[in-house]
Order: C-alpha cells, then structure tokens, then sequence
C-alpha cells in the first residue's frame, strides 16, 4: 500500500520549511510545475503531482524531511538526479526529497576511497577522482547521479574489470531509515540494508546520504579504437565478436552501437543498410601505451574489421573524455529505453535486425555491450548474462509518444525470450512493472520484499511495485 492521505496546513508547511537548510515548494508555490518539470530527464514527466518538493541540503534535512512525512502521512519519493528513464522516482501527492544539491566529496587517496553525498553526479565524482590520480566505474554520461546508478547495480566505466557492476565498490553508507533514524549500513552494520542497496533498485525501505566508495588507481594509458561498419555486416560483426569474447581482456570495455549513419557515411549505405552502421568501440584501460595496445590486438586483428567504412585507433583518451562522448548518442527531446541480458547475440542481433529498421524515429538506437562471465558477491544485484542489449528510444514531439513506446514493447517482448535476466536502471519501468523479476534472483526479489516489510512496516517509503506486489 502507498500512503499519502496528509494535508498539512500552510503553517505547518512554512515551520517545516524554516527548519531545513535546503527549501520546499508546495503546489501552491508559484514555481511549483516548472520545478516538477525540471525534475524529470526523460522529456515526459509523467502525471503525478508532489505535494512538497523538497530540495535538500544535508542527510539532517532529510531527517526532517521523514519525520514530517510520517506525522503527515505522506508518502516519500526520494530523487538523485532525475535520470531515471521512467521517472520512477515520481510519487504522486507525498513529498519527494531531491538530493540532487547534497553533491559535497572527499577523497582519502592512500585509502583509496572516496566519500559521496547521493546527489553528486559521475562527472563530479570522475573529475574530483581524476584529479588524485584515482578513478571509479562511474556511468557514461557526466549529468548521470551517482545514487540511482549505484543502488541500481551500475554498468559504469572500466566496471568488468573494477568490480563486475559498480556497485561492488560501495563499501558502506550512511542512510535515513523510515524511522527518521540516521544509520550505517556496511557489511557489520545492518548487513541487511548494505546487501540491499547493491542493485536494489528503486523503492528501497532507506535513503542513502552518502556512499562510502573504494576507487582505484587511474590507470597510465586508456586508449579508444573505434570501427565504424555498414550496418547488413552486424551479424557477421556479431559473430566474430562472440568467438573471441572468451580471450578478450576484463580491462577492454567493448560496446556495439547501431546508429544512424552519419551524413558523411550516408553515401556508403546500401539499401539493406536502412541508413544505419554499426559503431563498434574499443577502449583499453592499461598501464601503458604497450600493454593497451596488446588488450586492443584480439579485436583489431579481426579480419571481419578490413571492412570498415572508418577505422580510428590507439587515440589516447580520459574519463572525462569517455563521459563526453555518451552525451553525444542521446539527441532527442523524449526518451525510453529498455534492455536485456542474454547469452546468445547472434538471437539478439537477429532481432535488432528485424526490429530497427521499423523504428519510428530514426534517431533511436541499439546498444551491445559485452560483459563477459562474472561471478557477483551475494547481494540484491542478482542477475547475469555475457551481453547487455538495450535500446534507447528518443524521439521528438509528445504526439509521438505511443507508436515510439509501442515499437520498445514490441521489440523488447521478442528480445525477452533469450533473456537471462534484465538490469533495472534501464528496464521499461512504464511497460513492465509487473515483469520486475526479471531484474533479480527469485530469492533476491523474495528477501527486498521482506526487507520493504521489516524495514519499513507502515510503507513511508515510495515503492512503485506495490501493485505488482514486490
Ligand atoms: C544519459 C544517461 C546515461 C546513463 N548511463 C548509464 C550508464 O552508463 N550505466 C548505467 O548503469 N546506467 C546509466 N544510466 C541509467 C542510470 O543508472 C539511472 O538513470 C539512474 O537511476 C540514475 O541515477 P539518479 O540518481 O539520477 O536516479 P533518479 O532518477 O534520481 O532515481 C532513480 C531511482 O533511484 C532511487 N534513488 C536515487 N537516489 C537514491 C538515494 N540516495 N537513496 C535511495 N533511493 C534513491 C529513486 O528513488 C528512484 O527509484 C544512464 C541514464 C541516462 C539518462
């Protein structure tokens, strides 16, 4: 059950606005919608409507925050950043506390560890590391929030070689618990809360203040080689991945983008390529120029790659220059994505193939990254599979909101035959809510669902699978 039946008077709203650092906006603030808006990243806030929005400054006004709620009855949504894909976060007529201005970092370098507030983003957290000569599998846009990206598993930089999911690097945290009790959560300190909030997910009986992260050396040498191929060569590209996964390096991060063509490559496109390539992108995070190269080799040998319409390689790069380059796939104004983790990628291609071509816009795209076999730590970030495959919907006008949301379902119930499992942060919460176990273990969505219960017994906390019972 989701609470929320509060009303707290004007006066009671303005004693607790006075009693936080941060500030609250009521419905009744003039700036009330476009604050709502702003919350939102994916270019469609959904219909839901806050009754307090309250931007918090420290883990003590949050604290506030929840006691409010609980003596009102209010419901509680909690926010990073807003990058969520289906807006998950938003709850409708609680009071939703944005941490997005709690971002406050130190770095401890010989302990190699970094200590966060919830609401900084990868940017903030890669640049204050890079500068220490440390680093962390922060995610690949610079704006993506730390918290979310983390409590959801965390597919971030160099992370198959750092950890397996970032999550693994959270060494502990300090939380509010539905108590409005301020708490530590490590593997001594209620274990529980700490096996959680690794790949928990959204709706999580706590709200994290601040990660306590290790991070690792910066490594001497990243490099990028990029392969641009027509898009009708995807299944051979495929299958010539596939068979030297198995002896390619953890520290090669490998992602297979299927773009639009460039206009400069439109010229080369045959009929069968719909107007799109296959961006094919290596990036080596080594000691060295040497070594980064012998992790590039099995790659670049491939003869498959004689092929390409554009071939860049050994181009030295940063986080900060991997983080800019994310930013630059995702255009359009609306978004949603939806993804999953399978074994078998010449299926998977098989059906990117059929399926993006129909795209109604053709800015969307598909995303292959290769995981390889991990063996994860026991905790709520519970599923595997070789190969994450997502696909990211973008798209311009509100009117073309349904066929854009109809093709992603329709694409994606074909790809869930071969899934083996599907990560959270970019499943498509608005279509699949009820499928939600296919993000976790059965027995990790049985224990969150009794940890929800145990943790948080008169559901303060926001738990947008209340319907679908998780
Ligand atoms: C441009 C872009 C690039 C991305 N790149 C990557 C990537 O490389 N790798 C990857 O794994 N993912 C990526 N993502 C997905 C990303 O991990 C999620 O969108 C994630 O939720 C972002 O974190 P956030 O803090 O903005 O979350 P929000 O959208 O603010 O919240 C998401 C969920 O987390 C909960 N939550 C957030 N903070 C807290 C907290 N402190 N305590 C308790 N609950 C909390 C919210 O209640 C909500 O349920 C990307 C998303 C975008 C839009």
């Amino acid at each position: 059950m989701n609470r929320s039946q509060g009303h707290p008077t004007a006066t009671e709203v303005e004693q607790f606005s006075r009693a936080l650092d941060g500030r609250v906006c009521s419905r009744l603030s003039a700036d009330y919608e476009t604050r709502r808006r702003a919350l939102v990243w994916n270019g469609r806030p959904p219909e839901c409507f806050p009754s307090l929005i309250v931007e918090a400054r420290s883990a003590p006004d949050v604290v506030v925050a929840v006691e409010f709620a609980r003596h009102h009855k209010l419901v509680v949504g909690v926010r990073g950043t807003g990058h969520s894909y289906s807006s998950i976060f938003m709850c409708d007529a609680g009071l939703l506390i944005d941490l997005s201005r709690m971002n406050t970092l130190t770095v401890d370098r010989s302990e190699h560890r970094i200590v966060v507030e919830a609401g900084a983003t990868s940017g903030e957290v890669a640049a204050a590391l890079e500068r220490e000569g440390l680093a962390f599998p922060v995610g690949h846009g610079a704006p993506v929030g730390i918290g979310g990206f983390l409590l959801g598993g965390g597919l971030g930089i160099n992370c198959a070689a750092w950890g397996g999911m970032s999550t693994f690097n959270i060494l502990a945290a300090d939380i509010v618990t539905a108590d409005g009790a301020e708490r530590h959560a490590s593997p001594t300190e209620n274990p529980d809360l700490f096996w959680a909030m690794r790949g928990g997910g959204p709706g999580l009986p706590f709200i994290v203040t601040r990660f306590h992260l290790h991070c690792y050396d910066q490594p001497g040498a990243i490099t990028s080689n990029t392969y641009l191929l027509r898009f009708a060569v995807l299944p051979h590209l495929a299958a010539a991945l596939d068979a030297i996964a198995p002896t390619l390096d953890r520290r090669l991060q490998v992602m297979l983008a299927v773009i639009s063509a460039p206009l400069e490559l439109a010229s080369h496109c045959a009929p069968e390529d719909h107007g799109r390539i296959a961006a094919l992108t290596a990036i080596a995070f080594a000691h060295d120029a040497v070594e980064a190269r012998t992790l590039q080799a099995p790659l670049a040998e491939l003869p498959i790659l004689s092929d390409c319409l554009v071939r860049v390689q050994d181009q030295a790069t940063t986080f900060a220059g991997i983080l800019g380059q994310g930013e630059t796939l995702l255009v359009s104004k609306r978004f949603r994505t939806d993804n999953v983790l399978c074994d078998q990628l010449g299926v998977a291609v098989d059906i990117i193939m059929r399926h993006l071509p129909t795209a109604p816009s053709p800015a969307s795209l598909s995303l292959i990254v290769w995981r390889g076999q991990h063996d994860h730590p026991d905790a709520a970030y519970s599923v595997s599979g070789r190969y994450f495959v997502s696909t990211y919907a973008q798209w311009g006008s509100a009117e073309d909101d349904p066929v854009n949301g109809a093709w992603l379902k329709h694409f994606y119930d074909e790809m869930a035959a071969i899934a083996t499992g599907a990560y959270v942060n970019e499943f498509d919460l608005e279509a699949r809510l009820d499928d939600i176990g296919r993000c976790y273990s059965t027995s990790a969505l049985e224990r969150l669902r009794t940890l929800r219960q145990r943790h948080d017994p008169d559901a303060i906390f926001y738990n947008p699978f209340a319907r679908s019972h998780h």
